[in-house]
């Protein structure tokens, strides 16, 4: 029998194998049980996570030739050959490939012919965000009136980049991101079935570097399986990962503490010098900073990191919420900026110099984050303000004018309405103020924050423009003390001070 990569030999075959969705699964196996198939189902979530997998497992289930029934046969012809894809009746179309212009005119043509010898002509359309606007037209008549024996099952990783009239003709299933420990146990019961020797920490780490992604972490196990001799040890997937053993982030951290840049520039060297991936350092850098901050806020257990690496990380949770906050998102702006800077080492080096030093150049309370070309970080130097706020002294044309906060709750619903998968991520914002193209808000959340200005950050500013009637650049503060001040004092005059490190010079009031 040909080699399978481990990811095709261990797809899963039934919906009881599909892991981690179980809220997705059960769901259409109750609908099969029941009868009551929708003509067209919307499968979303990041890649690697089984919607592919599951859109055949539900084809097989719809068309297994004793069904439709929720545990199809996998043995008859037509549970074979969707396995393998390559069934006439499933017909799978990757919107990606030149947009599926081709497929689309072809679906078109033979969509109203009856199935080969199935129950159903089943259409999965994967990346179907990457679909023509003609072809998105085309299908949406279908979908307006589908022929009975039609059934779509359309894949996408991003959702907010499909027509909402699609959107509302679809059932719609959010399939979410492995845990560690569910990613671990897979790979766990594959070394078993192949009699890989393999390394607990070896398991965990490579885990964490899926990031979810179930597929990414079977390829990575395949990967070292075949270049280790015998054991999988940590080594073996620190040099595969290109990302350093964790004492290089160890000693790296204590420099950091310590505010040592002779030692940071040690480190930096190491990394240049033994050619790894300054990306990947980086990101695992930032999980590191992440995890510490996971650890200030909760004493929870952390998945996915062995106990000597979180009884590392304990030490620096002497941190601040902000100035860790503050470093992540440096360390974000790093890694978007380093591909660009031609002398990237000295940039490196500078930059983790600068974040040992945080405290010296970040002001707690005007600390902002600008969202402008996706930028996330913005630092003012300390310059001490007046806190004394004179509201009679009114004399500049540039003044900030005054919000509303009712404004804000009106906002909030009209989210709630539109983008009921938005609101959440907005619900402990507050405004600050809104001038003509400017909206300033604060939030005690730094995953909110990151959300709103990276997943959902186009129909957040859609929402928005539209609610606000104009075309806005939104700024987005993080800051527990900055919020609380909001609701104890009930007058945001300080905090717009303190925001925008400015004397405030006009105060203008509606006349209502
Ligand atoms: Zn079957």
């Amino acid at each position: 029998m040909s080699y399978l990569v481990f990811a095709r030999k261990y797809r899963p075959k039934s919906f009881k194998e599909v892991i981690g969705q179980e809220h997705i699964t059960i769901t259409l196996a109750n609908a099969i049980k029941k009868n009551r198939i929708a003509h067209s189902f919307l499968f979303t979530g990041p890649r690697g996570t089984g919607k592919t997998s599951t859109a055949r497992i539900l084809s097989m289930s719809l068309n297994c030739e004793s069904g439709p029934k929720e545990n199809p046969c996998q043995e008859c012809t037509n549970c074979i050959e969707i396995q393998k894809g390559i069934n006439p009746d499933v017909i799978e179309i990757d919107g990606a490939s030149n947009r599926g212009i081709d497929q689309i005119r072809e679906l078109k043509e033979n969509i109203y012919f009856s199935p080969v010898r199935s129950k159903y002509k089943i259409y999965i359309i994967d990346e179907v965000h990457m679909l023509t606007r003609e072809a998105f037209n085309a299908l949406l008549k279908i979908l307006e009136e589908p022929p009975a024996h039609v059934i779509f099952i359309f894949a996408t990783t991003e959702p907010h980049k499909l027509p909402e009239t699609i959107i509302s003709r679809c059932q719609r299933f959010d399939f979410r991101r492995l845990t560690i420990l569910e990613i671990t146990n897979q790979l766990k019961s594959i070394s078993h079935n192949e009699k890989i020797d393999i390394d607990e920490d070896a398991l965990l780490k490579i885990a964490n570097l899926s990031d979810g992604c179930l597929r990414d972490a079977e390829g990575f196990l395949d990967k070292a399986f075949s270049f280790s001799e015998d054991k999988i040890t940590t080594d073996t997937v620190n040099r595969l990962s290109g990302i350093p053993d964790f004492s290089i982030f160890k000693a790296l951290l204590k420099h950091i503490n310590e505010k040592n840049s002779s030692g940071i520039s040690n480190i930096v060297n190491t990394i240049y010098n033994s050619g790894y991936d300054i990306s990947l350092f980086l990101q695992q850098l930032i999980k590191l900073y992440r995890i510490i901050y996971q650890l200030k806020l909760s004493n929870n257990s952390i998945n996915g990191f062995s106990d000597d690496v979180i009884s590392s990380l304990k030490e620096y949770t002497n941190y601040s919420e902000i100035s860790l906050i503050a470093t992540i998102n440096t360390l974000f702006e790093i890694e978007s900026n380093i591909k660009y800077t031609p002398i990237s080492s000295i940039y490196l080096e500078i930059k983790l110099i600068f974040i040992s030093n945080l405290d010296k150049f970040i002001d707690i309370d005007t600390y902002i984050i600008n969202s402008e070309n996706s930028q996330i970080s913005n630092y003012k130097p300390i310059k001490k303000t007046n806190e004394h706020c004179d509201k009679n002294n009114i004399s500049n044309n540039n003044a900030i004018p005054i919000s509303d906060p009712n404004k804000w709750d009106d906002f909030l619903k009209y989210v709630d309405d539109n983008s009921p998968r938005l609101h959440p991520f907005l619900i402990d914002t507050n405004l600050v103020s809104i001038d003509k193209n400017v909206i300033s808000i604060v939030t005690k959340n730094e995953i909110h924050k990151d959300m709103l200005l990276k997943d959902y950050f186009s129909n957040f500013q859609k929402l928005i423009n539209q609610f606000f009637s104009g075309t806005y650049k939104i700024v987005i503060g993080v800051s527990k003390s900055v919020s609380e001040n909001i609701e104890k004092e009930d007058n945001n005059l300080n905090l717009i001070k303190k925001v925008f490190n400015a004397e405030i010079e006009e105060i203008r009031r509606d006349n209502a």
